[in-house]
């Protein structure tokens, strides 16, 4: 089986998997409990945290640890909307992850107003639109950091210090591009940032929500003093040692397997490109992440596309996994490319460990798939 899905999930670091019965036997006491038996899990929590905030570049006490990236979005979002009941509106872009987007139209329901900004056909943000849609009563700007689909990299610094400037609270969903990416947090001004431990070889179900001290934030989750009060409930101990361990392996020579993953990721779009008429690339080819390929085939669509795929052993999407159920076709390409374009397009996502024979193995397979479909 070839996987190229990682930017749904990724596999679990085998050192994880290797050390995780023991730590499940040995650490399961409540971090809460006064006898040590519990509250040494407190150390462990603590030094996860130090590991990830240093990789993030952010200080020590403003990651909180969330259960992904869905409720750090849902979190502020809400706490944005509960500052000031005059500002009932909010500006994102039309390509954002549904975690954003869902919550967003909830709130349009609710009678507030959405503005949303839209990308160009290369998936790119027009920075004049992001000024120009912050208002006096804009409460929160929501904004990713790179496309989960595209792996288009949006000016995050940049349109940080427009909403700074223009006084609006920054949203930025970085799920994506964690050590994918350089992304310094601090310089993009965001007042908000949220990660997942599954995109980058951690388990699922643990996240991380960046807060900028200072940034107003009221919990979503309310109970123990967790989190120093700003998410309750039992912390997810093994997920966060789990998360921060792995991050710490991925992070190994991050710079050489970036570009390893680029050279991957390169050689199966030059094969596919000279192999299949009319294939183009989804995105600006340049602004992207290293790891991701969106292509459009003309004449094929995605349904059969995937299940032929799927029968010659490579994994690959035609969006977010978390849209799959729906009939719905991308809304990102569409928003780029139109409803046909969006019908026909493929995400294929390389992990970071993804070689240049696995690369050239899958291509042979899309294009022996894609030139049986086209006739
Ligand atoms: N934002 C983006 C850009 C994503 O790709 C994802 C996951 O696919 C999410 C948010 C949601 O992450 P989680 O699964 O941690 O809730």
């Amino acid at each position: 089986m070839i996987y190229l899905d990682n930017n749904a999930t990724t596999s679990i670091a085998s050192k994880i998997i290797d050390e995780a019965p023991l730590f499940m036997k040995e650490y399961w006491g409540n971090p809460s409990s006064s006898y040590r038996f519990g509250s040494r899990l407190k150390g462990i929590i603590e030094d996860s945290r130090e590991t990830l905030t240093d990789l993030l570049c952010i200080p020590y006490e403003s990651l909180v640890f969330t259960s992904g990236a869905s409720e750090g979005i849902s979190a502020v979002i809400a706490s944005a909307v509960s500052k000031d009941k005059n500002k009932r509106h909010i500006v994102t872009s039309n390509v954002e992850h549904s975690a954003v987007l869902n919550s967003l139209k909830m709130l349009e329901n609710d009678g507030y107003e959405i503005s949303f900004v839209k990308v160009t056909e290369d998936g790119s943000l027009d920075l004049n639109d992001v000024e120009n849609s912050l208002r006096k009563d804009t409460c929160l700007a929501c904004f990713m950091s790179a496309n989960n689909e595209t792996g288009v990299l949006f000016p995050v610094n940049e349109i940080g210090r427009i909403c700074q400037k223009k006084g609006v609270s920054f949203l930025c969903d970085a799920t994506q591009s964690f050590l994918k990416q350089d992304f310094d947090v601090l310089k993009s001004g965001c007042d908000f940032a949220v990660f997942s431990g599954h995109k980058t070889h951690g388990p699922k179900g643990i996240g991380g929500l960046f807060i900028k001290k200072g940034s107003p934030f009221r919990p979503l989750i309310c109970g123990g003093h967790q989190e120093h009060n700003r998410r309750g409930g039992t912390e997810n101990v093994f997920g966060i040692w789990a998360w921060a361990n792995a991050a710490k392996i991925v992070s190994q020579g991050i710079m050489e397997k970036r570009k390893a993953a680029c050279r991957a990721r390169d050689t199966f779009e030059k094969r596919i490109l000279t192999g299949y008429q009319g294939a183009a690339i989804n995105g600006n080819k340049i602004q992207r992440l290293c790891n991701t390929s969106n292509i459009y085939f003309p004449g094929i669509e995605n349904s059969a596309f995937l299940i032929l795929l799927d029968q010659n052993g490579l994994l690959a999407s035609s969006g977010s996994a978390c849209l799959t159920d729906s009939p719905e076709p991308s809304h990102v390409i569409k928003a780029m490319k139109g409803a046909e374009a969006a019908n026909q397009s493929l995400r294929f996502s390389f992990s970071l460990q993804t070689n240049e024979k696995e690369a050239e193995e899958a291509a042979c397979i899309v294009l022996r798939v894609a030139n049986e479909l086209s006739f």
